[in-house]
């Protein structure tokens, strides 16, 4: 199908002019800083680096602030698609540095979609002015968990309040010290349809009964804010802090997933660009058997098939952004999933074509190139595996009417 896509606003334009110089300027010069912080403190310390809060307090003064919301930044998701890429040329800081890190920012879109007045003022208030941060709890360890409706949590109605008993992992940013609320899915209705048991709750991290237990790593690479064991038991909280309706949380879950998904897509293209910008570096400096590199000619080869696959994915990406703009998530759905299998696998090529050309300096943490790929394994994993939205995709195209019947 063509699409045919609209020019960028001049305000999209001048915000990625400006996010260049920050970039540039601000964010690229602090990874040294943020990298010497932790590994002073030690990889299991999960307190924020303070030159990340330096950030913060530049990207507001520059108006790169919550450029994820359309209601706070006027921008399309096509327009913040570029602005986001660029954030992921160094995902550790500068998304964050912009409020525009995951899980919050899926978070904050599920609170400004259906959060009552008196939720927002609580909570979405402070996560968009970056003074807190949230976590989103649906995985479970004892159940697949890529499949939502397996979830076991319960979540029981006793008068006035919900009594929660779960455990969740992976809970991204749990073991942050900012980190003040959950997102919890669990089950309210066991007897209801399959996907009306689910409801979302609000959680306030020092209800009692809540603990934060042992964090994971990522390939060996500890993330500054965890993706740690999270328990639930007899938790209680007021039925005012239900999120959405009753029995709505598979439905929201998947309203949370879809700009969530797309957004860290966006970003991802931002580490294939990098990598590729680090590879075409190194094998211009680089001199083995008598010529650079770059005078090899598999090498040229792997810098070119890298090109061609950034820009493929990046115009998939590009292309599910316009149709969530102009027709909705629901119509992107499938695009969507095009976009957040082929992407990640796009990424992950181009930076081990880079790690490959870095030879031994490659694997080591002296280029970003090893914790980039961790990542982006990984995210082959979260916001649903390849295999979820492979068979999405094909069930759709088994069902599509044929343009010929042959
Ligand atoms: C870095 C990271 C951060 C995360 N952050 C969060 C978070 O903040 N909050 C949260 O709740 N969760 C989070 N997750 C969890 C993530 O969403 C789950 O790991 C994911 O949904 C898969 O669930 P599972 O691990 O239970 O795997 P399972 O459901 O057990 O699936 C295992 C494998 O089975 C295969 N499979 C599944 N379905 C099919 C199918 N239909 N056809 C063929 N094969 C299939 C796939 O290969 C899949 O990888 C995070 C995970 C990672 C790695």
């Amino acid at each position: 199908m063509y699409v045919a896509m609209p020019e960028p606003s001049e305000r999209a334009l001048d915000l990625h002019a400006r996010l260049v110089e920050f970039m540039r300027d601000e964010v690229f010069p602090a990874e040294a800083s943020y990298a010497a912080y932790r590994v002073e403190k030690g990889e299991h310390d999960t307190t924020l680096p303070p030159v990340v809060e330096e950030l913060k307090a530049s990207a507001k003064a520059r108006g790169l602030w919550n450029l994820f919301l359309p209601s706070e930044s006027g921008l399309t998701q096509l327009e913040y698609a570029p602005l986001a890429e660029l954030s992921g040329w160094s995902n550790e800081i500068a998304p964050e540095a912009m409020n525009c890190q995951a899980p919050d920012t899926g978070n904050m879109e599920l609170l400004h979609l259906i959060g009552t007045a008196e939720q927002k003022e609580r909570w979405l208030t402070p996560l968009l002015a970056g003074d807190i941060r949230s976590g989103f709890a649906m995985t479970e360890p004892a159940v697949a968990s890529s499949d939502a409706t397996n979830i076991e949590t319960s979540i029981v109605r006793d008068g006035d309040e919900y009594v929660i008993n779960g455990r969740k992992w992976f809970t991204s940013g749990a073991s942050d010290p900012r980190c003040e609320l959950f997102i919890l899915m669990g089950k309210t209705d066991p007897s209801a349809a399959t996907h009306r048991q689910q409801s979302m709750v609000l959680v306030p991290r020092d209800t009692p009964g809540v603990t934060v237990g042992r964090n994971v790593p990522v390939f060996g690479h500890w993330d500054q804010h965890g993706h740690p064991v999270t328990e639930f038991n007899d938790v209680r909280v007021p039925v005012t802090n239900l999120l959405g309706e009753e029995g709505g949380g598979f439905a929201a879950a998947q309203a949370r997933l879809g700009p969530g998904r797309i957004h860290h897509v966006m970003r991802a293209l931002g580490a294939g660009e990098r990598a590729l910008a680090l590879m075409v570096k190194r094998v211009q400096e680089r001199v083995a058997f008598g010529k650079t590199l770059a005078e090899q000619g598999a090498v040229k080869e792997r810098i070119a098939e890298s090109r061609i696959e950034l820009d493929q994915a990046r115009a998939l990406c590009h292309q599910a952004a316009h149709v969530i703009d102009s027709q909705g998530n629901k119509a992107a759905r499938h695009l969507v999933a095009e976009a957040k299998v082929a992407v990640p696998r796009a990424v992950l090529a181009v930076i081990d074509r880079a790690i490959q050309v870095h030879g031994g300096m490659g694997v080591t943490d002296d280029v970003p190139l090893a914790a980039m790929w961790g990542w982006h394994r990984a995210m082959r994993l979260f916001d649903g595996p390849d295999e979820v939205h492979l068979t999405t995709l094909a069930r759709a195209e088994l069902g599509r009417e044929p343009l010929f019947r042959f």
